[in-house]
């Protein structure tokens, strides 16, 4: 064996650190006193064709947490500025986090593996570059659950505890999580490189995220306009999907906005309980502005700003190229209704046949009323299917206008519904605030097995499971106002 033996081998290769090294500060991950891994995603592990076994071993886990590189892999901190609350900050990056490289899977398609907690970069501005181990298990379990949900997300490969103290408000136990996307090409990459103004750059940029995300778009003959036509495609249906689910996403900076339109940045996301368009749970979001309801309208001014990274491609005429972004803009209205529309018809059990104009309002009502109650968004929809079935009147219990509720669920009951395919979309188990919560407190004081539990629940969300009647519950009474952080 030469001296390059790798327990594992991993074939990395370096595809975003060759073609975009303006992109990438060649960087290594920091050494961990005592690296021990805590949660394996094996499923993940063998789709990406890789041993878990070895994983297990210690090189494994020195690869995991970027200290044992493959040979061909060149890790790279990437640059990438972006809107954060409304604000451009030129320069943010990878602060604690270092993309190893990108891995051809099984099924072709080329996916980065990506770390976060790996220590200082030139990124860093005054953080540590360091992540403590509940927010690292945290992204893991609410990825996870998201990926099982069907809706588009980077996943989690492992968490590993460094053994290192993390200094936040106390002392906390250090991590890093292996995350693995389509890519992280964000709309702030794009905000990045216009800035410097560099339109051969810029040219690469897309060539690269057209070949990655939007192959298609090649072929057009405004190849920029149409890779923007497929990030407004995508997130629009990310977003829609998002709003469905119940899903907070928390801090939509346009450093957060992926070009793949998978969700990114589990920092202070959280699922809502009761439905409520102002539900909000980042403590530093005072303003409300990425509150469940306004997630739409944020993530078409994310798209916006991202429009305006591309003109210099779009036209030589800058008023004709911003006329055809606008246009194509204004495709993220009718394409996220679409999809929403489409999504609560599903449901709602409701048939493919029936007219818009009688879901819409159906759907509409149904949230006006849920509101003032307010009725737990999850196990609403579980319990109008059981109701449907004929079995008791567990969705009608959930109302305080009872009159209200009852003229509405004739009005869905005469459209038609089928209660089992409601069952198909509809999740029991989403990770709620209380259950995470839970779980992570147990982690960090050593006991594994309640997080083990919720990702047994989350990861197989539609399917009831006996004994596991608690993670179906919304949060008891007592469980109070939640709080998330971000740059945990
Ligand atoms: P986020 O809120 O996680 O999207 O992060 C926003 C920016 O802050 C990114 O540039 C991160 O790399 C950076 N950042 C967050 N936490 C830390 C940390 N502990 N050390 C260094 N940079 C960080
Ligand atoms: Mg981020």
């Amino acid at each position: 064996m030469s001296s390059h033996a790798f327990a594992v081998s991993v074939p990395l290769d370096d595809v975003f650190a060759r073609s975009l090294p303006e992109l990438g500060v060649p960087h290594e991950a920091q050494e961990a006193p005592d690296p021990q891994l805590l949660v394996l995603n094996e499923p993940l592990a063998a789709e990406l064709g890789l041993d878990p076994a070895a994983l297990r071993e210690p090189e494994g886990v020195r690869f995991l947490i970027g200290r044992s590189v493959p040979e061909g892999a060149h890790p790279v901190a990437q640059a990438y500025a972006g809107h954060q609350f409304g604000g451009y900050s030129p320069r943010l990056g990878d602060g604690r986090a270092l993309l190893l490289g990108e891995l051809r899977g099984p099924d072709g398609a080329l996916r980065d593996v990506h770390l976060k907690g790996s220590g200082r970069t030139p990124f860093s501005r005054g953080g540590d570059g360091q992540a403590a181990l509940a927010p690292m298990l945290r992204e893991y379990v609410v990825s996870e659950a998201m990926h099982a949900l069907g809706v588009p997300t980077t996943r989690s490969l492992a968490v590993v505890a460094t053994g290192r103290g993390v200094q936040r408000e106390e002392v906390l136990p250090g991590a890093v999580l292996t995350r693995v996307a389509r890519s992280h090409l964000r709309v702030g990459t794009f905000q990045y490189v216009r800035a410097l103004g560099d339109d051969d750059l810029l040219r690469r940029l897309v060539d690269h995220a057209i070949g990655r995300h939007h192959p298609g778009a090649a072929e057009d003959e405004r190849p920029a306009l149409a890779l923007f036509r497929g990030v407004v495609a995508a997130q629009a249906s990310l977003v829609a999907q998002w709003m469905l689910v119940g899903f907070v996403h928390g801090v939509m900076n346009t450093d957060n906005v992926t070009i793949s339109g998978e969700t990114i940045d589990y920092g202070p996301c959280a699922f809502m309980d009761a439905f409520d368009p102002a539900a909000l749970f980042s403590s530093i979001d005072h303003g409300g502005r990425y509150a469940y309801g306004n997630q739409p309208v944020v993530a078409e001014w994310n798209l916006a700003r991202f429009a305006e990274t591309l003109l210099p491609l779009i036209d030589d005429d800058q008023d004709k190229a911003v006329e055809l972004a606008v246009e194509a803009l204004g495709g993220f209205r009718t394409a996220y209704s679409r999809a929403w529309l489409d999504g609560m018809r599903a449901k709602l059990g409701l048939p493919d046949g029936l007219a818009d104009d009688v879901v819409q309002p159906l759907a509409e009502d149904l949230l006006a009323l849920m509101q003032p109650s307010p009725v737990d968004h999850t196990s609403f929809y579980r319990a109008l299917a059981e109701q449907g079935r004929g079995d008791g009147t567990p969705a009608r219990d959930l109302f305080l206008d009872l009159a209200g509720f009852d003229a509405w669920a004739e009005r869905w009951a005469a459209a038609g519904p089928d209660p089992d395919a409601m069952d198909r979309v509809n999740p029991v188990y989403v990770p709620r605030n209380h259950l995470v919560e839970e779980a992570l407190e147990a982690a960090t004081s050593g006991d594994l097995a309640p997080l083990g539990r919720l990702l047994e629940a989350v990861t197989q969300p539609f399917v009831v499971r006996e004994g596991m009647e608690r993670y179906a519950e919304p949060a008891p009474a007592d469980f109070g106002r939640y709080r998330t952080f971000c740059g945990t």
